[in-house]
């Protein structure tokens, strides 16, 4: 397995729409490994290929804290949505950086697993968001899209000082949840 590079805000390789991936083989199997490998290494709870520089609609996530509930989403589209709320996202694409962001928080979807099978799940809470977020990724989109320009700015000139200066990412305040 392999330890991919995670893209950063504002990279424009984010912004890259996937495509759809065509058949479900040994060659995906091992990119969905280095997915997991890279996400678990970030501690993040999810990741989408986009964020490591592949533009294929392909998504791993395991919100366990056990790191025992890994799930593969190729394909995946959400096709029903209810309850929308408020909650806490980061991303390891933006990363230090927590914001609210308003989605559904029960949704179902549907996708194919690391098999190639079709698939069919209803999802809610931290799971419902984070497929959201995921899937959003693979569209080029990102959480802080949903937030004010003003925000948006200042989170951009974070990260490019932080990276200028090479110090390492700042963590906002207070308890969140892992980034996505
Ligand atoms: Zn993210």
């Amino acid at each position: 397995m392999t330890r991919l590079t995670i893209l950063e805000y504002p990279d424009p390789r984010l912004r890259t729409v996937a495509q759809p991936v065509a058949v479900v083989d040994d060659a995906l199997r091992a990119t969905i490994d280095d997915l997991f490998e890279t996400m678990y290494a970030a501690k993040g709870i999810g990741l989408a290929a986009t964020q490591a520089n592949v533009h294929r609609r392909l998504m791993v996530i395991d919100i366990s804290e056990e790191h025992n509930q890994p799930m593969v989403f190729v394909n995946p589209e959400v096709f029903e949505r209810e309850c929308v709320g408020v909650m806490q996202e980061g991303c390891l694409s933006v990363p230090g950086y927590y914001d609210d962001v308003e989605r559904a928080q029960k949704i179902r979807v549907r996708a194919l697993g690391r098999d190639g099978q079709p698939f069919e799940l209803e999802a809610e809470g931290l799971l419902a968001v984070c497929i959201q977020h995921e899937i959003d990724h693979l569209n080029g989109r990102l959480f802080v899209d949903y937030l004010s320009e003003l925000k948006r700015t200042r989170v951009r000139k974070k990260l490019e000082k932080e990276r200028r200066q090479n110090t390492p990412h700042t963590d906002a305040d207070g308890p969140h949840a892992p980034p996505i």
